[in-house]
């Protein structure tokens, strides 16, 4: 077998989801989008639900997945329904429904329910992507209110800039929303990992923890560990073959590595295919059973190159970690320009391996 695999540690997950939600100050939904970030979704609400206060995921199909897998906690599809037909499911299924457009709100008027559904009214409070514009935000309140379909409202909105720390524009979002609702009771909801970590001035009932359940801080990198987080996923593989190098010969596509002394050059079955950024850059970390190392070369579909000079005892059968317990996944996304959401979400074809 292809030894590839990314071990998924659900003891992180659970530590993870309790700081987030002491932070929060009150309760969490755990955010599962995205086959939870590409942990699996299934396995990750099976090992929170026992603790967690609710999940919240991007669509019906999504909400609908977790149930048949017998999740019976709360549910928060965060875009809503996208057309009439969902409302039916939504309310048969007990899930809680974000409205963020003025046509959805005509939509909820015009169905009928057979029971009242749980709706969170979004306020655009300046990120400008989705929710209900501040001029129109109270009288959108108002006519779901009077909706026999409506059990409660609660009132959220989304941080844009929450992961700068020094940026001002989370103040004046917030300042936004209070002003906005001041007048309208019931329980509300702001806060993402980096509002979380962030901007305690803007915690609310209800928190929207996603990227730091998986262990890795929104907010600049190397961070995770002092923010007491613990990576959740640790992707390796092996070495399945060994080259020795003499100066001057590359290695790989395009020869983006020339070796500048006498180089021994260990090939990892795992590559971009799998998730792992081909933009990784010469010398981003891994670690070789267990010590420090660096990529060289090329990312392949399928394989990578390490750097095993300075690892004499390493060869053929050696285990490289491409991000988890000992390469922070914040490092790699440093040295590969994207994102730590793009990195988690894009982990593919390598088996998922639960423990703890
Ligand atoms: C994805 C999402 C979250 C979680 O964001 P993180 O940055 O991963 O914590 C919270 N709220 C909404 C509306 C989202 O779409």
């Amino acid at each position: 077998m292809r030894p590839a695999r990314a071990l998924i540690d659900l003891d992180a997950l659970r530590h993870n989801y309790r700081l987030a939600r002491g932070l929060a100050g009150g309760r969490a939904l755990a955010v599962v989008k995205a086959d939870a970030y590409g942990h699996g979704a299934l396995r990750c609400a099976a090992a929170l639900e026992p603790e967690a206060d609710g999940f919240a995921v991007a669509c019906l199909e999504e909400a609908l997945a977790l149930r048949q897998a017998g999740i019976g906690a709360p549910i928060l599809l965060l875009e809503g329904f996208f057309e009439a037909s969902e409302l039916p499911l939504i309310a048969e299924h007990g899930l809680w429904c974000v409205i963020h457009a003025p046509w959805q709100v005509a939509m909820l008027e015009r169905c009928t329910l057979q029971r009242p559904i749980q709706v969170w009214l979004k306020l655009d409070s300046g990120m400008h992507r989705v929710g209900i514009d501040p001029e129109g935000y109270v009288q959108a309140w108002h006519r779901l209110q009077a909706l026999p379909q409506v059990s409660d409202i609660i009132k959220t909105s989304h941080f844009a800039r929450a992961d700068e720390p020094g940026c001002t524009r989370t103040l004046e979002q917030l300042d936004t929303f209070t002003r906005v609702t001041a007048g309208l009771p019931g329980q509300a909801s702001l806060c993402n990992s980096a509002a979380l970590m962030a901007w305690p001035q803007a915690r609310a009932d209800w928190g929207r923890p996603g990227l730091m359940l998986y262990g890795v801080a929104p907010v600049p990198p190397a961070r995770d560990a002092t923010a007491g987080l613990r990576p959740v996923m640790t992707l390796e593989s092996k070495v399945i073959s060994v080259r020795d190098l003499a100066a001057g010969e590359p290695v790989g596509y395009g020869a983006r590595f020339v070796a500048q002394r006498p180089t021994r050059v260990g090939v990892v079955a795992l590559g971009y295919a799998d998730g792992y950024p081909q933009s990784a850059a010469n010398g981003t970390p891994v670690a070789i059973d267990g010590r420090p190392g660096e990529l060289i070369g090329r990312v392949s579909m399928d394989m990578l190159t390490v750097d095993l000079t300075g690892h004499p005892d390493a060869g053929v059968g050696s285990t490289v970690e491409l991000w988890g317990r000992q390469v922070a996944a914040a490092d790699v996304v440093t040295c590969s320009q994207t994102s730590s959401y793009r990195l988690l979400c894009g982990v593919k074809r390598v088996p998922l391996q639960y423990h703890g």
